[in-house]
């Protein structure tokens, strides 16, 4: 299949700005793939992310209408690259009223960008919105669908609305003729938690209204349902965006009630435009040519002819540009954190380049081809690519010395951590070359080996509050779990809009960063003392209970936003039991047994980090 990029990505994204821009927008930069000031969570995911503090009522210095395209990268989605719409790194288009416009000017902008400035046809496009919560009396939206209906009448296409429910009904009902779908909150509902009954009192959240571009020349593939739809996965049908309306929140008796101010967010996959735009099913012929080109020749194959060759252009392709792009943003390859990820990939890519029987290093080649790509509007990942080329070369010449003597032992069958220590395949390479192979990996020793030889754990909490403790005296260790009371007391006080952003703890003083859009009244700071001291004097025992992670996010503690934890995660309490424990969050401690010894705890200072977020020191006296 031949796709012509009629419109490129660069375009597409500089009509966007300007077309919100000319709406009343500020149009701002991109984050970077590693958040700023914010240690909880590794890599930026979507554009909505670095707005979450302004979407949870703090004050945007620019105002209420703001745009951007910003640069997302999602480790969830790594197993999704090789099919014809995910990429692991890719740009999220963005626009967002705070408080400002809602449902009617979102829909028919979006409705006019799509089918105007890029040219979409309006026949292609269908949209789904949500179909109502009648145990938590949330209503239809049938605001949005209205809207739509609308927009699609004036362009001549009658918009007929189906009632889906669940996505797996969807594979049973079809598509009966419509084009606006209605969907249940497990598929149009948007609030940070998932779903309203997930929802923690005080939580705001929303209904939400996509959009799909539906490609007719792809067959549906029964292998996913009976029949195609709009959320089917088969790949004929394309997400492009999402608007999010936020207009409710959970009350402490559990009804919803309507938010004084609606916001609305919307994020679309620029990538996925282009696809749209062009008509072309396939995200990395029409966004990665170049690199494509570049494989060709190296490996004399050509792209699309047999499926698992396609499927390896496209990993190598993607994996390089989210490399390239993270390496831009600081992160170098490691054995922990961010770097871990990195490492993944390029060391993903080799495997996969050996597979294409490239045998030469030329993944540092590639560098070239994507800063050129994006020399304008990347300029610092053009200005650095020398560096970023020297980084991969290393990565790469190191892992293709170990890579086939690695390969051979896999195939004797041995451990998992030998192939990562001694040959440098991270575990996630060895569970894929498994399964491939349909043998059984044992995780459980990995990890024990893992944690006795490195003690690196690079994902979870366990990590980070590790990383928050300067030691592990017997002042550190109260402080920690003072932390945890502050925590909990911060949000009794502020509300349930504070997130944690950090902390530090010596043996002299607790630091603990947080997102709150104002400077903290003395009056603020006195209850949360208070509090706190109460909560010392009823002596409370510290608990700790290791769960499955599912389980330990029903229990309501308290975890980081976006993070990935592993399989079983442990979470301290505070109090006799889980359920009526004052405070309870993920962590890998370590925490005193009572807090009745802590001493009285007094808050120092309260001062600013940095935009919305906080900063507390306290002592225990
Ligand atoms: P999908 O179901 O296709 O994985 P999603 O529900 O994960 O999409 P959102 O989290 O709503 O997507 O992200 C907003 C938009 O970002 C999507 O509508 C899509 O256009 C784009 N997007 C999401 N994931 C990817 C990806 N892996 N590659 C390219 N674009 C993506
Ligand atoms: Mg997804």
């Amino acid at each position: 299949m031949l796709c012509l990029a009629h419109m490129k990505s660069s375009e597409i994204r500089q009509r966007f700005l300007k077309f919100f821009e000319k709406r009343g927008h500020a149009v701002i930069p991109s984050s970077p793939l590693v958040p700023e000031n914010d240690p909880t969570t590794l890599f930026t995911g979507s554009g909505m992310q670095p707005m979450v503090p302004y979407l949870l009522g703090e004050s945007h210095p620019l105002g209420t209408r703001i745009a951007d395209s910003q640069k997302s990268f999602r480790t969830v989605d790594i197993d999704e690259v090789g099919d014809n719409r995910h990429t692991t790194f890719f740009e999220m288009l963005g626009n967002w009223s705070l408080g400002d416009y809602f449902k009617k000017e979102q829909i028919e902008w979006m409705f006019q960008f799509l089918t105007e400035e890029i040219k979409i046809d309006p026949n292609k496009l269908y949209v789904t919105a949500f179909m109502g919560d009648d145990k938590n009396s949330i209503p239809k939206d049938i605001e949005s669908a209205g809207l739509w209906k609308k927009l699609f009448a004036q362009r001549g296409i009658e918009a007929k609305e189906i009632e889906i429910g669940s996505e797996e009904n969807g594979y049973q009902v079809g598509m009966q003729g419509g084009r606006i779908f209605f969907y249940d909150a497990k598929k149009n509902w948007w609030s940070r938690a998932g779903v309203p009954e997930k929802m923690p009192a005080g939580e705001p959240g929303g209904p939400d209204s996509e959009m799909f571009y539906e490609f007719t020349d792809v067959p549906h593939d029964e292998k996913f349902g009976k029949f195609c739809h709009p959320n089917c996965d088969c790949g004929r049908f394309l997400e492009i965006g999402n608007n999010v309306f936020m207009e409710y929140k959970k009350n402490s008796d559990g009804t919803f009630s309507k938010l004084p101010k609606n916001n609305v967010d919307f994020g679309g996959g620029l990538e996925r435009l282009v696809m749209a735009a062009t008509n072309c099913p396939d995200i990395i012929r029409v966004n990665y040519q170049p690199i494509i080109e570049y494989i060709e020749s190296a490996c004399g194959k050509k792209y699309g002819e047999k499926s698992d060759e396609t499927r390896a252009f496209r990993i190598i392709a993607d994996h390089m540009k989210a490399s390239v792009f993270l390496i831009a943003d600081g992160v170098i390859p490691s054995n922990a954190d961010q770097g871990y990820y990195v490492r993944r990939l390029l060391r993903r890519a080799v495997r996969f380049s050996d597979f294409l029987d490239i045998d030469k290093s030329i993944l540092s080649e590639v560098v070239d081809s994507i800063a050129l790509m994006y020399k304008d509007s990347y300029p610092e990942v053009y200005a650095k690519s020398s560096s970023i080329k020297n980084i991969i070369a290393e990565e790469e010449n190191r892992f293709r010395e170990t890579l086939s003597k690695g390969l051979k032992e896999f195939e004797k069958g041995t451990d998992a951590f030998t192939l990562f220590s001694s040959y440098g395949f991270p575990l996630e390479l060895t569970l894929e070359l498994a399964k491939e192979k349909g043998l059984n990996i044992d995780i459980d020793e990995f990890k024990k080996e893992f944690k006795k030889h490195q003690d690196l754990s690079r994902s979870g909490a366990e990590k980070k509050f590790k990383g928050g403790l300067a030691d592990t005296s017997e002042m550190s260790v109260k402080y920690h779990t003072a932390t945890h009371l502050l925590h909990q007391a911060l949000h009794d006080v502020l509300g349930e809009g504070i997130m944690q952003k950090g902390s530090n703890i010596t043996p002299e003083r607790l630091r603990f960063d947080f997102s709150h859009g104002a400077k903290m009244t003395g009056d603020e700071i006195k209850k949360v003392e208070y509090i706190v001291n109460q909560k010392i004097k009823e002596n409370l025992p510290v608990n700790k209970i290791v769960l499955p992670t599912a389980e330990a996010e029903k229990t309501g503690a308290r975890h980081f936003f976006g993070e990935k934890y592993g399989d079983q995660v442990s979470v301290y309490y505070i109090g006799k039991d889980i359920q009526s424990a004052y405070a309870k969050e993920f962590c890998g401690g370590p925490h005193v047994e009572n807090i009745g010894n802590l001493g009285t705890f007094k808050i120092q200072k309260e001062e600013a980090v940095s935009q919305g977020v906080r900063r507390i020191k306290a002592v225990l006296q």
